[in-house]
């Protein structure tokens, strides 16, 4: 048996989470967002495959919600006494990844072949898989002018109001060989969405063209988690895009941004009663992860929607 979830960063990566230790080892296969990927300092930094890394590499940092545990910060110390940019913050152990994979891929590595060899150093028994192996930059439109998607996500805490979003070089992006063998592998029973923005995180994947088909014309259910409690997002700004996009912050906007993609939407018992008015399937339960056994009973009950689905 094997499970595909598709995934952004800090968010996403919770129920991943939860989805490596309910299943076998092996049998998850993460595709993950690349549009966040940037150059800064000379380093190709991917944020949200290593979140991904992180997370399941039991290194994560769940006091900052980003980056590694026990960080030491030498180099922004420098870098700030050097009068240079400090704004998007690099530990130093996470420094040297970016720096090991700016190299492997000026040397003409794939980035999944780098995020492999990664994992496996980390222990993880998991495919975290890029989307694509070519570029993709997520960019938004706002009210102060066009931004790439870091200086408006980190360098201006997503303050500018948004207009509009483009994915630069999706529509010219093939997904991974690796992504299209994880989405046909015949062993595959589901396909979960985690619950990571969908706008920001989820979009850049869906606007690959052969991405989006393949995962259009699967043979098992998709399900996906909502983002939203009530009417708020539980941290970033999903829920001030959608009211800047002009779309009301609700599981029913959740399910319409998804229609013809998801089988089944899961929302927080809070959303339990909206969410029954809706034209697919939904399931409820308490969907705050907050610990370790939080990720893992998410897990395991999008699991069983997923059998409920398949009968
Ligand atoms: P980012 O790229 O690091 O911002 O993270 P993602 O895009 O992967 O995830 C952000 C989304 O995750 C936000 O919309 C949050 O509402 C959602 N999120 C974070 N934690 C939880 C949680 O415990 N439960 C649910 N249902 N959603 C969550």
């Amino acid at each position: 048996m094997t499970v595909v979830a598709l995934s952004g960063g800090v968010g996403g990566a919770k129920l991943a989470l939860g989805l490596y230790r309910a299943l076998p080892a092996g049998a998850l296969r993460l595709i993950v967002n690349t549009g966040d990927d940037f150059d800064h300092l000379g380093l190709r930094i991917c944020p949200d495959l290593d979140t991904a890394l992180y997370t399941l590499g039991d290194l994560e940092s769940p006091e900052q919600g980003w980056g590694r545990r026990d960080e030491t910060w030498t180099m922004m110390r420098v870098t700030q006494s050097l009068g240079g940019e400090t704004w998007f913050r690099l530990g130093d152990a996470d420094t040297a990844l970016h720096v090991y994979r700016t190299q492997r891929l000026r040397a003409g590595d794939r980035l999944t072949s780098v995020i492999a060899d990664l994992a496996h150093r980390f222990g993880v028994e998991a495919a975290i898989l890029p989307m694509t192996d070519d570029q993709v930059a997520t960019r938004v439109a706002t009210d102060e002018g066009e931004l790439a998607f870091q200086e408006y996500f980190v360098r201006r805490r997503c303050e500018p109001v948004l207009q509009a979003i483009r994915f630069d070089g999706a529509d010219r992006a093939r997904p991974t060989p690796d992504v299209v063998a994880a989405l046909s592998d015949p062993a595959l029973e589901a396909i979960v969405l985690c619950p990571s923005n969908p706008y920001l995180s989820i979009d850049p994947l869906l606007a690959i063209p052969e991405l989006r088909a393949a995962l259009e014309q699967r043979r098992v259910p998709l399900v996906a988690l909502s983002p939203l409690i009530g009417r708020a997002a539980v941290k970033g700004p999903t829920a001030k895009i959608m009211a800047e996009l002009g779309v009301e912050s609700s599981a029913a906007a959740i399910a319409a941004h998804y229609a013809g993609l998801i089988d089944a939407l899961v929302v927080d018992t809070v959303d339990a009663a909206d969410a029954a008015r809706l034209p697919i399937p939904t399931f409820s339960t308490q969907t705050l992860m907050k610990t370790l056994d939080d990720r893992l009973r998410l897990a395991q009950f999008m699991l069983a929607c997923v059998r409920k689905l398949s009968r």
